[in-house]
């Protein structure tokens, strides 16, 4: 590994400030989990790391019935793994975090780093862009706000410039009837997945006709993949088995997956149809009980 020199700033001001000072020099380190590997891997050889794994006020979970859930960037996946408020609102969330490598992994590994690091087989992306999130980002010039289907550019790659960070991850309160399920296949539990799904259905309390539904797939495009085709196939109709067995079909027709290891293209594809179906038929029973 190149040498590089080491920062360790306190407060988010200080870390903006080295960001603005470093630009492209300079590389953000959180829990490491993934940024050491590609460091060693020769992907990445900063002059400047910044480790922030000890800022204070990054680190929190908060919610209320008005402004939703909120998650600062150094939120561990264990914690959003364990907590009560996103176990009982946001169960898709949690659920998705158990499947996530192991408890030493999800100890350290934040959810910041997860999404920044932008591997396309990454397991939260999938959930929050179900659940329509945005990122706040943060430089010396300002805040804005990024969808999460938005922030993924290419893969590795993040609309993130050189002098801003993430600060915080907003998942707005679901509407009544909304039920959001994550599956994916994995070899061993806590593995990375082969494919994954994430869907979420908003059933109308009019005539419980599927009212919006948003999917995400993971690890068949160079970023998540949003499948709006197969969304189309459920909104505005009555959900059940058969169509959710379409709007598998659909998904696996719109993904360009790659061959590697662990499948080739044509399994992938057979897996997309697979796993949307079932987190499609989870996200449904969740719909129907409110
Ligand atoms: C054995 C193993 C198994 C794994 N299995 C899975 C899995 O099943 N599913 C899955 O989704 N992931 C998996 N991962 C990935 C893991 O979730 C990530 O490595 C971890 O969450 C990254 O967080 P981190 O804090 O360690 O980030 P780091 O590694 O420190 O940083 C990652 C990237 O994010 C940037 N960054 C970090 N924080 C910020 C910030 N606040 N603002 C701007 N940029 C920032 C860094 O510059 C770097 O580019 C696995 C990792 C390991 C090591």
């Amino acid at each position: 590994m190149k040498e590089f020199e080491y920062v360790a700033p306190k407060t988010v001001e200080e870390t903006l400030s080295l960001l603005s000072q470093y630009k492209e020099e300079a590389k953000i380190i959180a829990g490491g989990q993934s940024m050491l590997v590609v460091m060693r891997q020769g992907l990445l050889a900063p002059e400047y790391v910044i480790d922030i794994k000890n800022l204070s006020g990054l680190d929190y979970i908060t919610y209320d019935e008005r402004e939703g859930l909120k998650m600062g960037a150094l939120t561990t996946h264990r914690a959003i793994e364990k907590s009560p408020i996103i176990q009982r609102r946001f169960r898709a969330l949690s659920e998705m975090e158990t499947t996530l490598a192991t408890i030493q992994t999800r100890n350290w590994g934040t959810i910041g780093g997860n999404l920044c690091h932008g591997d396309p087989a990454g397991d939260p992306a999938l959930v929050l862009i179900a659940l329509n999130a945005t990122l706040k980002l943060k430089s010396l010039s300002g805040e804005r706000s990024v969808a999460m289907e938005k922030f993924s550019k290419d893969m590795l790659e993040v609309d993130l410039r050189p002098d801003e960070m993430l600060l915080e991850i907003h998942v707005p309160i679901p509407k009544p009837r909304t039920g959001t399920a994550h599956e994916k296949l994995m070899m061993m539990h806590g593995d990375a997945g082969i494919v994954g799904a994430a869907v979420s259905i908003i059933l109308s309390s009019k005539d419980g006709m599927c009212e919006d539904a948003r999917i995400a797939i993971s690890n068949v495009a160079p970023t998540p993949w949003r499948a709006r085709e197969a969304e189309k196939r459920l909104i505005g109709k009555a959900i059940n088995d058969g169509l959710l067995a379409e709007a598998g079909r659909v998904a696996s027709e719109e993904v360009e997956p790659t061959s590697d290891v662990h499948a080739s293209v044509e399994y992938r594809k057979e897996m997309v149809k697979v796993f949307v179906k079932r987190a499609g038929r989870r996200a449904m029973e969740r719909a129907k009980q409110g």
